[in-house]
């Protein structure tokens, strides 16, 4: 039995990982000749950690988590703290610590642990076709790969998910754009085990430790889809977006490398039910594209993973048993991947203004917060996951 996995990211990753448990055989096809990851890092919360454990790569994260161990929010303009409290009671009521691993490590760790070499670079898939018993891709440098299923697991833009449903989906704009990057760890800018974020007029400047003593930073301004800014203009348009902003978001601007620094215009895609066509499956941003203010993209690509890979267990390795096992994962993934999309998109509605008062009821909320309410929120999108 070969699988077909389109993707070399997070999501194709995983899935090679779990379906060979399953003694699957895994052909991967990556459309770049190099993975140029388009975020500098990411937050694997305890649920996408756990995942990693059961897929073998528990390693990856115990070399690239960084140490995160409280959380805080601060008035963005006089930088006094809103609330500040340990993670220790998340850490324990889930338990697994969550892991903020650079991207671009994390990526070539997967690859690696793999095998650089038995992956197929520059392979684009620009379309498929399936019968009952096979699938078969077609690159864009007009050569071909058949196996008896495909994971599509090719990201936001994927070129499989409008076959799967029958329909070209439009990516929605969420409103803001995100700087991001990576510094050396500095306590002027904030301690460096805890995840610290400044919050004012519906901006929000993070910065959360990783591995190697440096510090994920991100910047978030809502602003108009499609403005000319590139890297030339990146610390100046910076400094005027948070003009007046307490010294530690300035000593962060100043720090920052506007080369290896990232600007993304934020997305996602109204979630919908169809994850899997037949002999196909749609698995992490092309089956569930978010926006990343619950963190939760990857985790849930991982989570994907695991599921698919269950469901092969004690299966006929049979045409029937390829697509009993897919649509069992469609059941177990639709309601989890669309609660999650819809739960960040409403995170990132109030922490970039969409509606000032809700925004500024999050700010005194913040003011009244002990770490209970968001240790609650947290725990319960972690919980939510197949390994809880
Ligand atoms: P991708 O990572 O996009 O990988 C898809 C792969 O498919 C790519 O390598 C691509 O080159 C390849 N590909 C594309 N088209 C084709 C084709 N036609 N043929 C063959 N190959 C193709 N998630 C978290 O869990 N925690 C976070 O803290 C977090 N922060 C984020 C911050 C930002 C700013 C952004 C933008 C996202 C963040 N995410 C986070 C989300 C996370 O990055 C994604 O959910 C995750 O990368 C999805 O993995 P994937 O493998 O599905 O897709």
């Amino acid at each position: 039995m070969k699988a077909l996995i389109i993707g070399a990211g997070i999501g194709g990753m995983s899935t090679a990982a779990a379906l060979k448990q399953q003694g699957i055989e895994c052909e991967i096809f990556e459309a770049v000749k190099e993975i140029k990851p388009v975020g500098a890092a990411l937050s694997i919360w305890s649920n996408g950690v756990k995942c990693m454990n059961h897929l073998g790569m528990g390693h990856i994260m115990d070399a690239l988590g960084g140490p995160m161990h409280n959380m805080a929010y601060h008035d963005g303009i006089s930088g006094g703290v809103m609330t500040q409290f340990s993670l220790a009671p998340l850490v324990e009521s889930v338990g697994e610590r969550p892991c903020p691993v650079s991207r671009a490590d994390l990526q070539s760790q997967m690859i690696d642990w793999w095998g650089h070499d038995k992956i197929q670079f520059g392979k684009r898939i620009e379309r498929v076709e399936q019968t009952d018993t096979e699938v078969t891709a077609y690159f864009t440098d007009g050569t071909e790969a058949t196996g008896d299923m495909m994971v599509a697991a090719d990201g936001t833009h994927s070129a499989v998910r409008a076959h799967v449903l029958g329909q070209q989906l439009e990516r929605r704009y969420a409103g803001y754009v995100n700087w991001n990057g990576l510094v050396d760890i500095d306590e002027s800018i904030a301690p460096g085990d805890q995840w610290t974020t400044f919050v004012a007029d519906g901006k929000r400047v993070s910065i959360m430790p990783i591995a190697d003593g440096r510090f994920y930073f991100f910047f978030d301004v809502p602003l108009p889809k499609g403005l000319s800014e590139d890297r030339s203009t990146l610390v100046s348009d910076l400094t005027q977006y948070f003009s007046g902003w307490a010294a530690p978001v300035q000593t962060l601007i100043n720090a920052i490398d506007p080369d290896t620094t990232n600007r993304i215009e934020i997305h996602d895609i109204e979630p919908f039910d169809t994850l899997v066509k037949g002999n196909i499956a749609l698995l992490g941003d092309a089956a569930h594209s978010t926006t990343p203010d619950i963190g939760q993209g990857g985790c849930s690509a991982l989570e994907d993973a695991v599921v698919l890979g269950e469901y092969f267990v004690g299966k006929d390795k049979t045409t029937a048993g390829i697509l009993t096992a897919f649509k069992q994962y469609e059941d177990a993934r639709r309601f989890r991947v669309k609660d999650l999309v819809l739960k960040a998109r409403k995170r990132c509605d109030v922490t970039h203004g969409k509606d000032q008062q809700e925004t500024q009821a999050w700010y005194d909320e913040l003011k009244r917060e002990t770490g209970e309410n968001i240790i609650a929120g947290l725990r319960s999108t972690i919980l939510g996951g197949p390994l809880a």
